[in-house]
This record gives C-alpha cells, structure tokens and sequence, in this order.
C-alpha cells in the first residue's frame, strides 16, 4: 500500500484535471495499485456526473467566496494589493464563477461611459467660458 494519503478533494482534481502534472501522475501510480482507491474514484465520478461534487463546486462553495462588487471594480482599475489582485483572478479565470464573470463585464461597460461622460461635461463647460467676455491681458 501507499504510503501517501489520498484524499477525496485530490481524487475530485484528478477526475477535474485541475491538479499539478506530478500530483497528477501520482495518483493515477496509486489507483493502478490501489483497487479500494478506484472504487473510490468510481463513486466519486458517479456523484460529481450527477452534479453533487465538482472542483469548482466546492471552491465556489468553501474556499472561494465571491470578491464584492466594489473588490471588482478595484480589480479592473488594477487598484487591488497584488496577492488580493491574484485571487481575483484566479476566482474569475480558474473557476470561472459566472457570477462574477458577468459583474465585471458589467463594470467594464460602465467604466466605459464614464470618460465620456467626463468628456460631455467638459465640452459644456468650455463652451460656456467661451460664452463669457474674453478678458483682455
Ligand atoms: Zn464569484
């Protein structure tokens, strides 16, 4: 027997593909010896087929909350501490949380009016100073 233990979250990344290439050929070394590890696989695949388990499931669930709205648009502007900044993204393109997702196009798109709105205004009010008596110096 092994003496590694593998735990279900590594078998569930195994069955994801999520885990390191080493991680990865490690366990496929223990389930070629182990039979009782394959039954486990087995179960496991069965149940995250049905929806129960996946990676992703569970770090949406436990180890990922949801940045905030705010965390979000900070992220864009690239105004985050940098190890926060890494979470962000990894929430966004490793587990690729839908939610979140569609927050930040969100966000894009209104960051995206808001220069011209900043421009609109500015328009105004040169126009009107041009309105007012040029003084002469
Ligand atoms: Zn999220």
């Amino acid at each position: 027997m092994s003496d590694k233990e593998v735990s279900e979250q590594d078998l569930l990344g195994y069955l994801d593909e999520m885990l390191p290439v080493e991680r990865m050929s490690d366990i496929e070394k223990q389930l070629r010896l182990s039979e009782e590890l394959r039954r486990r696989a087995a179960s496991l695949a069965q149940r995250r087929d049905q929806g129960v388990h996946s990676v992703g499931e569970i770090w949406r669930r436990s180890r990922l909350s949801c940045p905030t709205r705010e965390q979000l648009g900070s992220y864009l502007l690239g105004a985050l501490a940098a190890d926060h900044s890494s979470y962000v993204e990894f929430h966004l393109q490793t587990v690729g949380c839908r939610v979140c997702l569609a927050n930040v196009n969100d966000l894009e798109t209104a960051m995206k009016e808001v220069p011209e709105t900043q421009q609109r205004r500015r328009r105004y009010f040169e126009s009107s100073a041009g309105l007012l008596p040029r003084s002469e110096t």
